[in-house]
């Protein structure tokens, strides 16, 4: 319900230097007002919008009476002027963990009602503030790990992507005006375009949406990251190649056979790339139960993965277990790099292994050697070099990609249609199935469900 007025704690929990409280909604300055006082001796609603009022914050006793417990800071903004675009106060209090507990304690008992998980980005969508995809990227901004993710999400946050649907949806609402037009008044020349240039207009957004939807082949790859397994026979230097992309002692490295008997998993970035990493038990005849069911672990990972890093050591000649991982890797369908490590050891030649595999990067996870050659292999696999995550509206989650392709097909349909000489009011349909989906993609159109699930995953507060 948007009608009623929601208070949370909007920094982590826990012991720190302030803590933020955020209430939102019509009574959020008469409900800060009986928690908050400012020192001025002037009221709360008396304070000038956006300025910080230190006071001194009150909350209820057992007894009932409301007594001062710290001081802080409260900043007002004013409908349509906030984060939200309600009424909205920050309030400001020490960082303390019962301390905060209590303020909001007193905002609930002065009238809010607690906030649910992302409600405050939700009432923000539903005034208006930003749209559903710039509301994704502001989720994203929190969950970012690498630097890349984190601009990708800040120029998500700005609503590109919206910007660019609500270009070609304009183009797709002016077709369907001039068709409405033709239908309705066939024998005048109300209609402010020709069939040509109808079809020009409907050719110009396939090719917008065709760019758009194939965005999310890099924005997949920086922002949910491609699932890499790492797999070999054992003591190749799994395991070490694992640390080195990781950056720090994650796996242990033994000169042990067998030491990796899990699947180990994390996220790491590689150059622009981030990897959803797995390092595996090394792939060999073992009578271990326990290696037994890592190594069946490892196929499964293999299985679902959308890159395989395959790891031999260059140092001594391709065993059987190798030619056989080799033998199963050729008929992968998807990419598969051959990690020939252990250079520092050897100046072998690699040409058995690059006769074999497409790409293959000659690497020393002891030196570190061949780390730029896998970043630049790894970006040129899976992503656009010529997207600018700054500047371009780039697709960064399956719900959106979902929705720019069934835009981009219902547009090809149509222009198909028109095409193949269809007459003109055929294409009506198409030209609103692909609006429909663009109106879910930005969010101007949505339903329900959509809305709920996507900020059923931000925190409370957010
Ligand atoms: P895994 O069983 O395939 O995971 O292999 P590990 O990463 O545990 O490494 C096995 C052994 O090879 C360890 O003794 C490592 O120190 C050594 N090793 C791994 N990579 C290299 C490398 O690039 N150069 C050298 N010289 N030794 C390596």
């Amino acid at each position: 319900m948007l009608g009623d007025t929601i208070a949370a704690v909007s920094t982590p929990r826990g012991k720190g230097g302030v803590a933020l409280l955020r209430v939102s909604g019509p009574d959020a300055v008469s409900i800060v007002s009986r928690v908050f006082r400012p020192k001025s001796g002037k009221k709360l609603a008396e304070a000038a919008p956006r300025t910080a009022v230190y006071g001194e914050i009150l909350a209820p006793e057992v007894s009932g009476e409301w007594l001062s417990v710290d001081d802080g800071i409260a900043t007002v903004f004013y409908a349509p002027s906030s984060f939200t675009g309600e009424d909205t106060v920050e309030l400001c209090c020490h960082g303390g963990v019962l301390l905060t507990e209590t303020v909001l304690t007193a905002l609930l008992a002065a009238g809010a009602r607690p906030a649910e998980a992302g409600e405050f980005t939700r009432r923000a969508f539903l005034n208006g503030k930003l749209g559903l995809s710039a509301a994704e990227a502001l989720g994203s901004i929190l969950e970012a790990r690498t630097r890349e993710q984190l601009t990708l999400a800040h120029t998500g946050m700005r609503g590109k992507i919206e910007q660019t649907c609500g270009e070609i949806y304009d183009s797709l609402c002016r077709v369907l005006a001039s068709i409405y037009v033709k239908i309705d008044y066939p024998d005048e020349e109300l209609a402010d375009m020709s069939r040509e240039e109808i079809v020009a207009v409907l050719e110009e957004c396939e090719s917008r949406l065709l760019s758009l939807a194939n965005t999310y082949r890099t924005g997949h790859a920086i922002a949910e990251g491609i699932a890499t397994v790492i797999c070999g026979r054992p003591n190749v230097g799994k395991s070490s190649l694992y640390n080195r992309i990781v950056g720090r002692d994650a796996a242990i490295v033994t000169a042990v056979e067998g030491t990796t008997r899990d699947v180990l998993t994390e996220r790491a970035a590689l150059g622009r790339v981030t990897l959803r990493l797995f390092d595996t038990a090394g792939l060999h005849e073992t009578d271990d139960p326990v290696e037994q069911i890592g190594i069946e672990r490892a196929n499964a990972a293999m299985r679902d993965a959308e890159l395989i890093l395959a790891v031999f050591d260059g140092s001594t000649a391709p065993t059987d277990e190798d030619k056989r991982l080799i033998e199963r890797l050729t008929e992968s369908a998807i990419p598969v790099v051959a990690i020939v490590n252990k250079s520092d050891l050897t100046e072998a030649s690699n040409d058995y292994y690059s006769a074999r595999f497409p790409h293959i990067v000659t690497f020393s996870a002891v030196s570190g050697e061949g780390m730029d050659t896998l970043v630049s292999l790894v970006e040129r696999l899976f992503t656009d070099g010529k997207l600018d995550s700054r500047r371009d509206a780039v697709l960064t989650n399956a719900r959106q990609h979902a929705s720019a392709l069934s835009a981009l097909e219902a547009v090809r349909r149509g222009v198909e249609a028109l095409r193949a000489g269809y007459p003109i009011d055929l294409s009506c349909t198409d030209a609103e199935a692909a609006m429909s989906a663009l109106s879910e993609l930005d969010g101007r159109a949505v339903s329900e469900d959509i809305v709920t699930e996507i900020f059923s995953h931000f925190c409370v507060g957010k």
